[in-house]
């Protein structure tokens, strides 16, 4: 306590270079977008939103990390805790949406930020945009980590009805420890399951991602096996998994964690991730292993759910000339 004391003294909160900011300690920057509909490639989806830039979540995993370079910002503690808050997103997004050329397509939210951190209780951007899809009758997936969704429940229903939605809640483990380490601004995994629950209990299209599993943290058998445990226990509608990658600034954002945290881990690391992905084989290792379990547990896979739909879709197709809802990959 003195030295900490001492410290303060003599160069002000800065000197605290250990210090660990959380998320009450963000700085939110608003800035105006001129666009908010981002059009992407080589993805499941044509476009995406993304209200805010930057997660106060802090995962060590997140591969939006490396997006922040993109505003001269680092990887690593800036991501966290220096905020782009795109104030003008819901009047440019109902613009958007409202153009003759707007095809309705399926739009992804929350690709590289959480839509339901913190932040949003203040700005509500996330739910001024599910207001805006759902009046633009626009097929929606959306992820998050954030429980703050069931306060939107009403509006996701409204999407549900005007053209397609569909919730991905991000649940990567149930394991106490590897939570905390990984994903330190995040709400308790199962709190998320307990949101998957309301969703689903409002009739809400919601599942579960585990994504991403991380080798070492949370890639055992028991480990794989509580989560989808207590994922099929909350009633999700259908879960997912990938195996963590690793790119650009978060992969050097995770190997400075693992480093500073466990470096017996980092030759492992080294060797399992001499690539963006580890090999094949053991990402079809841990697949086959989730797949064994979720048939245990009455799990669906979205493979399944995507192959119900769409034949749920070609039979509504044929009954009438509603507006096409496009099938969802994450
Ligand atoms: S919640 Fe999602 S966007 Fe936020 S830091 Fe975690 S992985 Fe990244």
């Amino acid at each position: 306590m003195r030295a900490v004391a001492d410290r303060v003294k003599q160069a002000g909160v800065d000197g605290l270079t250990d210090a660990q900011r959380r998320a009450d300690a963000a700085r939110y920057q608003e800035v105006v977008c001129r666009s908010a509909l981002n059009r992407v490639q080589g993805m499941p989806f044509n476009w995406t939103l993304n209200p805010y830039r930057g997660c106060t979540h802090g995962c060590h995993y997140c591969f939006a990390r490396r997006y922040h370079v993109q505003f001269e910002m680092d990887a690593d503690d800036e991501f966290a805790s220096v905020i782009l808050v795109k104030q003008n997103f819901v009047e440019t997004l109902a613009l958007e949406l409202d153009r003759p050329s707007w095809r309705r397509e399926l739009v992804a939210l929350g690709t590289a930020t959480d839509p339901y951190q913190p932040i949003e209780g203040h700005y509500r951007l996330t739910r001024g945009s599910i207001e805006a899809l759902a009046r633009g009758r626009t097929p929606t997936g959306l992820v998050t980590k954030g429980p703050m969704i069931v306060r939107d429940c009403d509006v996701l229903g409204d999407l549900a009805r005007a053209a397609a939605c569909r919730v991905y809640m991000s649940v990567p483990t149930v394991d106490e420890d590897a939570w905390r380490l990984l994903e330190p601004g995040t709400a308790h995994p199962r709190q998320r399951l307990r949101a998957v629950r309301e969703l689903v209990d409002a009739g809400i299209d919601a599942g579960v991602l585990m994504a991403p599993i991380v080798p070492g943290f949370s890639s055992s058998r028991t480990k794989l096996e509580r989560t989808i445990k207590a994922i099929a226990e909350h009633g999700a509608r259908f879960v997912g998994c990938n195996v963590m990658y690793l790119q650009d600034g978060t992969r050097s954002h995770f190997m400075k964690f693992l480093q500073q945290e466990f470096p017996a881990m980092v030759p492992r690391y080294e060797r399992l991730y001499a690539r963006k992905y580890p090999p094949a084989s053991y990402r079809r290792e841990v697949q086959a292993m989730v797949r064994v379990l979720q048939e245990r547990h009455g799990l669906a896979t979205r493979e399944e759910r995507m192959r119900e739909e769409t034949t749920r879709e070609e039979t509504a197709a044929a009954r009438t000339a509603e507006p096409e809802q496009v099938g969802f990959a994450w």
